[in-house]
């Protein structure tokens, strides 16, 4: 809402960027464009250039179902508060739903009370002082991303993709393969063995690289074997 200082336009632009968040709607910014805002955005400036920009908040959150407002004081009556940490969890079941929208205030006055009677709650993350603006929006993007495992998120970023189910289940059968082989597993009864093992495997999220190296193991088992 009304940021006065175009850095933090691009300090929130590469904050949201970070944490995998690529939309940033501005409500009558005080200048936009301008270049401290381009320099801060650092390589978020796509996000900068595909910022929309409204008159009022009501236009901003039009098309949204979920709505959280953010506030650096306590406020007396306003509406039903919910932790940063909760709100990251909650944002991923509500965007089933629809679009969802977190609000936050001018650097000087934050939101006034009739921009928060717009949001179906209010979000405060604990702190001594009221944070830079550009930083609150940081560390909310953080609880989102970190409620969707951004950490997995990011090491599978860094080292390896994902394997898909096509290449599990060609695992799984490799698996029953040698196992059958080996003599470990029943031939009249294989199916709740592999369930199990299916279970095991599944849920450690193997990367594309791991199923290799466990299918190196089958193999060489197979080798090993039929010496
Ligand atoms: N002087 C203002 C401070 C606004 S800080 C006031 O008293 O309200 C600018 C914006 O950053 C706030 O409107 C809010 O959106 C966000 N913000 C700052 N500190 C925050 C905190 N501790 N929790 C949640 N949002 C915060």
């Amino acid at each position: 809402m009304e940021p006065s200082h175009p850095g933090n336009i691009g300090a929130a632009a590469r904050a949201v960027k970070t944490m995998g968040i690529e939309q940033l709607v501005l409500v009558n910014p005080k200048r936009f464009p301008d270049p401290e805002a381009t320099v801060r955005a650092v390589d978020a400036v796509d996000v900068l250039e595909r910022a929309t920009v409204c008159s009022s908040l009501k236009e901003a959150i039009g098309q949204c179902t979920f709505v959280v407002g953010t506030t650096a004081r306590k406020r007396g009556l306003a509406c039903p508060q919910i932790a940063p940490r909760e709100l990251g969890a909650r944002v991923w079941q509500e965007l089933a739903g629809g679009p969802v929208a977190i609000v936050f205030g001018r650097e000087s006055s934050g939101l006034s009370n009739d921009e928060l009677d717009l949001c179906q709650f209010v979000t405060a993350i604990p702190s001594m002082k009221s944070l830079n603006l550009a930083a609150a929006v940081q560390v909310i993007c953080y609880e989102i991303f970190m409620a969707a495992g951004g950490a997995h998120a990011v090491d599978v970023e860094s080292e390896d993709a994902l394997a898909a189910s096509m290449e599990l289940e060609r695992l799984f059968e490799h698996l029953q393969t040698v196992l059958l082989e080996i003599g470990f597993l029943d031939p009249r009864q294989p199916k709740l063995l592999m369930r199990r093992l299916r279970h095991v495997y599944q849920r450690a999220q193997l990367t594309q690289v791991e199923v290799n190296i466990l299918r190196g193991i089958l193999s060489a088992t197979e080798d090993s074997t039929s010496r």
